[in-house]
């Protein structure tokens, strides 16, 4: 007789509040077989909270290859079985990537139950552009690291969202205004969707006052959110300065003088400033 391999629901738990967990999230982790989670006596509390009582493995950081060799047999004995992290969706800067691409390696079905990820959270009230933006998840702990990380990124046109934790953001927001520039705007969500969530809207240069006015701002899980690189002189700015400049010069020196000049000035070819130079003097 052969025994119907099992399913692996990878399943997102709410962000903060306990009640934005999906029927269907529920469902699953009341029928499967077995849980594994980031951290069994988190899960435990969540389950609690809605009468599921359900055997829980831990699968973390550290063990994650040892289990996902548990998770193969289980599954080859028709077991079923769901993945959660502490919080929000499985895998988002959170284990459970290499347990997932070694399963889906070895054939067996790997069904999502989608839910609450703060990144998505962040998004939709930031107010920024979202139709693309982009994620790198933490910040490097180490300052050197973070702020090469960061000088790469500045120029990056796309909405940024980042993920902090308390022990850093201070010193992530001082350094991403010292690099992103002071007048960049941000939104700060703190504690999203629990008792004292909070949302900072402003600059960069604010948000480094904001944060440090009280104590209290410094605690907590973060969602950072940056608006991308405007590029300051568009090429239709630049025209209309260069035009400014040729008018300026084209009343105090000759043509071919003005033109040179101005050439040296912005950079731009001096054949094509003169011609605009002799436009201007008509
Ligand atoms: N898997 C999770 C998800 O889908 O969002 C992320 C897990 S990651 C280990 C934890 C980080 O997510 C926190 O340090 C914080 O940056 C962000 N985060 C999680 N919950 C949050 C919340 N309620 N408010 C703000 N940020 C949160």
């Amino acid at each position: 007789m052969t025994t119907t391999q099992g399913t692996i629901y990878i399943v997102a738990t709410p962000i903060g509040n306990l009640g934005d967990i999906s029927k269907r999230a529920l469902d699953t982790l009341n029928e499967v077989d077995i849980i594994f989670a980031e951290d069994t006596r988190n899960t435990r509390k969540l389950l609690t909270h809605y009468g599921i009582q359900q055997k829980l493995y831990s699968l973390h950081e550290h063990n994650e290859a040892e289990k996902t060799q548990d998770i193969i047999q289980l599954l080859n004995q028709g077991k079923n079985i769901a993945l959660v992290s502490d919080a929000g969706t499985p895998l988002i800067s959170d284990p459970g990537y290499r347990m997932v691409k070694e399963v889906s390696k070895q054939g067996y079905t790997i069904s999502p139950i989608p839910g609450a990820s703060a990144i998505i959270t962040a998004l939709s009230i930031a107010g920024l552009p979202t139709e693309r933006f982009t994620f790198e998840g933490f910040l490097p702990s180490k300052p050197s690291a973070r702020r090469m990380l960061l000088e790469q990124n500045k120029q990056e046109k796309r909405t940024q969202v980042y993920y902090e934790s308390s022990h850093r953001i201070v010193n992530s927001v001082n350094d991403i205004c010292e690099i992103y520039g002071k007048s960049r705007e941000v939104v700060l969500a703190r504690e999203l969707t629990k008792l004292y969530e909070d949302i900072f809207r402003g600059t960069l240069e604010q948000l480094c006052d904001w944060i440090v006015d009280k104590p209290v701002r410094q605690k907590g899980e973060f969602v950072l959110v940056l608006q991308g690189y405007i590029v300051e002189n568009s090429d239709d700015e630049n025209d209309i300065s260069t035009h400014k400049l040729l008018k300026i010069l084209v009343d105090e020196l000759p043509v071919k003088q003005a033109a040179g000049l101005a050439a040296k000035i912005t950079g731009k070819a001096k054949n094509t400033l003169y011609k605009q130079a002799l436009e201007i003097k008509k």
